[in-house]
């Protein structure tokens, strides 16, 4: 499965939706299925991550955050068109040299899975005391959520009740409505790794200036309506530039958006 020349170049300057912006974004397709190399590219590219719903990898090559659907990729922030064809030629190379080197390389099928961020908020003791590094006991079980604390950070969070860190959720009456299971920090290295500022993390250079406006606006608890009428836009455009940020940020709902934006300092 030697992967041919993309097709269906669509470069776009600041997003599809006319959201003006320095930066170039790129989406292009391949003939070939590219989901059987996703466990290769998870295995030996730099900071690659496999997600599902939907079934994606996405990685750093050259300082371009690239997610690649099956046969779909999306590729930014880009600078010009002809770095847009140098990418996809680097691109190209890359997965075709992983496939005829697939043999003799690793193979990694660990894919990224979130937690739920209100269960993991229920195991908190909610006093926002900021002890963890992060600005509230919500941002806290938004990072956990992601991978990117640790249990013990939290001096108060509940006591797991088997030893290797299954914790116990409860719902208001008491009753034990579930478990969660999480890793506890490896080291002091990672831990400090992980609490690096915020800003830093990939995604966000993929995020457009309107869509940066729609996520502080959405953070505050502003609807559609509203932030269509705060930015002079219709409510269908509001709609579409939350689905974007959902995909870019690695969200399901408005209240992890407003937790990553919380995060990641965009109020
Ligand atoms: S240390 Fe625990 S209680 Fe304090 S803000 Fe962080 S999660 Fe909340």
């Amino acid at each position: 499965m030697l992967v041919q020349d993309a097709k269906n170049l669509v470069i776009e300057r600041g997003g599809v939706l006319n959201c003006l912006g320095p930066k170039l974004g790129a989406r292009f397709d391949y003939d070939a299925d590219l989901r059987p190399l996703f466990p290769l590219i998870k295995g030996n590219l730099a900071n690659a991550q496999l997600y599902d719903r939907p079934e994606r990898v996405q990685f750093l090559l050259d300082g371009i955050l690239c997610t690649i659907y099956a046969q779909e990729v999306v590729a930014a922030p880009f600078l010009e068109r002809d770095q847009v064809l140098r990418f996809i030629h680097r691109l190209t190379a890359t997965l075709n040299d992983l496939y005829t080197r697939r043999h003799s390389l690793g193979r990694n099928h660990r894919k990224t899975t979130m937690l739920p961020v209100y269960d993991i908020y229920r195991l908190l003791p909610g006093t926002n005391c900021t002890a963890c590094g992060q600005p509230s006991c919500l941002a806290f079980a938004a990072a956990l959520s992601r991978g990117r604390s640790y249990p013990d950070r939290c001096p108060g969070f509940r006591q797991p009740i088997a030893h290797h860190a299954v914790y116990p959720v409860y719902d208001q009456n008491g009753n034990l409505v579930s478990t969660l299971e999480m890793e506890l920090a490896a080291d002091a290295d990672e831990l400090n790794r992980q609490a690096q500022p915020t800003r830093e993390h990939p995604a966000v250079a993929l995020l457009t200036a309107r869509e940066e406006e729609v996520l502080r606006l959405l953070a505050k608890g502003a609807s559609n309506p509203e932030i269509a009428v705060a930015l002079a836009i219709s409510p269908h455009t509001v709609k579409t530039h939350v689905g974007h940020l959902f995909d870019k940020l690695g969200v399901n709902d408005r209240t992890q958006a407003a937790v990553w934006a919380h995060t990641h300092h965009y109020l």
